[in-house]
């Protein structure tokens, strides 16, 4: 299976009703297996997938295939990845807001261990587990105070953020958990945020695990696994130039600077690195209207198939396939009823006409997964392959 441009696939894409969304599976090929050749050589180091990223069939069932567990977030989202075919006990589950169904799915399912994020969550799990005669396992999400280079409403490792348990309260729910028969203590969870490309963020995360081992092992505590979440971003702007994430770099990171100790495991739970390169959002150019210093694209697709523009002011490299005239400058921008549905300002494009095929690339992650019904549209569909 090889890759192609997506010039090439103008004609398929011609005969689809727009917008839709394409996710190239040859590049999903060839991440995860750039993704396995640097984590198959180290023992004890696990995948999960993290699913609300992308949950399209097509794509979860070619991460399944590759051998990952998963990471949801929602009892939606397990009920999805069981359905794909992930093995229940390769499941985590994290989420500051479980709900006692999700909980009880969960532990029904038998998932591998609950990312635990409060005091009042873990014994809302003791109580369920202990009325379903079963024991949870479970690690607690530490929040770390670590911060990220990225934008601040995806940062996730702050103290002033709402993820997680602090680190001065760390022991205290260990010790809590080791009272509760139906609560099996299993390891520590992180998560320091999302799109993030300066190794140092990670760097920093090894080093403040490094030092509370020191003072779990201080304690007589021991861990069986660390999960360091996800977080490693990818190329917005050359998604051509850069279509594998730099996975080389991520894991080795972790490899140099976390001390493990003998027999502990280790848990990624990638999302965006995975799967944001292979989807592109296809879209048609509707009108082309002239304002004043300003020219419009208008396409069919808008902040109900993409939103990530509008909620974080994310940028994503927009591309007319169908045309390769001179470039002119425009603002592209979908057709919602609201002034924040804008995919670029001033994008350099081949002039573009009516009916053009446009390429709103790198929306693999974080793009149908959070598509809304808002104007009473419908929910793009989704194709895959050659
Ligand atoms: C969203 C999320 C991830 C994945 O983040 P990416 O930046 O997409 O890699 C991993 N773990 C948890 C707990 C998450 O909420």
């Amino acid at each position: 299976m090889a890759r192609r441009l997506l010039q090439d696939m103008k004609e398929r894409f011609e005969r689809l009703r727009t917008p839709f969304y394409y996710y190239d599976t040859a590049l999903l090929a060839e991440t995860l297996a750039a993704i396995k050749s640097e984590t198959d050589k180290h023992e004890g180091w696990h995948l999960h997938y993290a699913v609300k990223a992308c949950a399209t069939p097509q794509v979860l069932r070619l991460i399944q295939q590759a051998g990952f567990g998963c990471d949801c977030v929602s009892g939606g989202e397990i009920k999805v990845c069981l359905e794909n075919g992930f093995p229940a006990d390769e499941i985590v589950f994290a989420g500051v807001g479980k709900a006692d169904w999700e909980i009880e799915l969960a532990l029904e399912a038998g998932i591998q261990y609950f990312n635990v994020e409060s005091i009042p969550e873990l014994e809302v799990i003791a109580e369920i587990a202990k009325r379903m005669n079963k024991v949870a396992d479970v690690s607690f999400r530490i929040n770390p105070d670590v911060g990220a280079h990225t934008h601040a409403n995806i940062t996730t490792g702050l103290a002033e953020n709402k993820f997680g348990i602090s680190v001065d309260d760390m022991i205290h729910v260990i010790r809590i958990a080791e009272q509760l028969p139906s609560i099996h203590f299993v390891g520590l969870h992180f998560h320091i945020g999302s799109q993030i490309l300066q190794m140092d963020d990670f760097e920093a995360l090894c080093h403040r695990i490094n030092d509370l081992q020191v003072l779990l092992e201080a304690e007589g505590i021991s861990v069986k696994n660390i999960n360091v979440g996800g977080g490693l971003g990818i190329d917005y702007e050359n998604p051509d130039e850069h279509p594998v994430p730099d996975f080389k770099a991520y894991f080795e990171t972790y490899a140099k600077h976390l001390q493990l100790r003998p027999g502990q495991h280790l848990h990624f739970e990638l999302g965006r690195a995975v799967v944001g390169q292979c989807g592109s959002l296809i879209t048609r150019c509707l009108y082309v209207k002239q304002a004043k210093e300003r020219q419009f694209v208008i396409v069919d697709a808008g902040m109900t198939e993409l939103l990530r523009p509008a909620l974080y002011g994310a940028l994503h490299k927009v591309q007319n396939i169908s045309s390769l005239s001179t470039p002119q400058t425009y603002d592209v921008v979908g057709p919602i009823c609201e002034s924040s549905d804008i995919f670029a300002k001033d994008c350099l494009l081949p002039e573009t006409k009516r009916g053009d095929l446009i390429a709103i690339r790198s929306a693999g992650a974080y793009g149908e997964t959070m598509a809304s019904q808002y104007n009473c549209r419908e929910l793009p569909k989704a194709y895959t392959g050659e």
